[in-house]
């Protein structure tokens, strides 16, 4: 038996990079994976054939994070066709970096609004059913900058510094429940995201990093579902970094 096996798992964004790993480490755990995107619909369906391959089912939904009618038609129809989510994974995030003074108020506010009114709608659907299940997993991604601050990035360091409060405020109202709450903080990791990065900047991320390169999105994904699984039941509230070594 899997250790996630008739259990829902819930990934925002699980089109490519960080949340796609994620998806796919849960199939491999036994869950049944439902996963949301905003733009990329063929993606979306390669990665549920992936999923489905691991001979569980899986339900790609388009929604916004940021539309809370979107967050509740998504967890409606994954309650229809899957079930109760048990283990939610708030992955889904954005940057618009730009220095402090020349960021604009737009700038600001798209970061806040994906990384944590997403955040808000998806937590805030599905923590009543896991409370009924008796059992639940709230796992988000984080980012060590919530930890060190970076430059150009105040919006985004903002939003990862709020998602670990937010773990810890959370982990103590729901630890009777059943409920464990935590984050994973990844260091910078290949993806779309870090490709933005101006490649000279890339190689002084990498001559920082002691383990000397990016993480990839399997090695977040693994710490993921070790937080998913019942091996990790007497962990709540914490922040756990895979960084590579670029801050301890
Ligand atoms: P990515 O490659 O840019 O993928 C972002 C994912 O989020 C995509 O699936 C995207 O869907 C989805 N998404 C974005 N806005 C959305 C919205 N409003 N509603 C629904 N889905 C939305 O990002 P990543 O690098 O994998 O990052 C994943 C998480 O890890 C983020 O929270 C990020 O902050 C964090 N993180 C990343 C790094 C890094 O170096 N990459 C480091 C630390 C932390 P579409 O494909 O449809 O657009």
């Amino acid at each position: 038996m899997k250790e996630l096996q008739g259990k829902v798992c819930l990934v925002t964004g699980g089109t490519r990079g960080i949340g796609r790993a994620i998806a796919l480490a849960m199939a491999d755990m036994g869950a049944d994976v439902a996963f949301n995107y905003q733009n990329s619909r063929e993606r979306a369906e390669e990665v549920c054939s992936l999923v489905q391959e691991k001979g569980v089912r899986c339900r790609a939904i388009a929604a916004n994070v940021v539309s809370e009618e979107d967050v509740g038609r998504m967890v409606q129809e994954i309650l229809d066709n899957l079930g109760p989510v048990s283990v939610l994974v708030n992955n889904a995030g954005i940057t618009r970096d730009r220095t402090f003074l020349k960021m604009t108020r737009q700038m600001w506010d798209e970061v806040m609004n994906v990384n944590l009114d997403g955040l808000f709608n998806a937590t805030h659907a599905v923590l009543p059913s896991m409370i009924n299940l008796g059992w639940g997993r709230v796992i988000s991604i984080s980012s060590f900058v919530g930890l060190t601050g970076n430059f150009g990035q105040t919006n985004y360091a903002a939003t990862k510094g709020a998602i670990n409060s937010f773990t810890m405020a959370l982990a103590r109202e729901v630890a009777r429940k059943g409920i464990t709450v935590n984050a994973v903080a990844p260091g910078f990791t290949d993806t779309d995201m870090a490709r933005e990065i101006p490649s000279n900047v890339l190689d002084q991320i990498k001559a920082m990093t002691p383990m000397g390169r990016l993480g990839t999105p399997e090695e977040v994904a693994n710490a993921v579902a070790f937080l998913a699984s019942p091996r990790s039941s007497f962990i709540t509230g914490h922040v756990l970094s895979v960084n590579g070594g670029i801050l301890m």
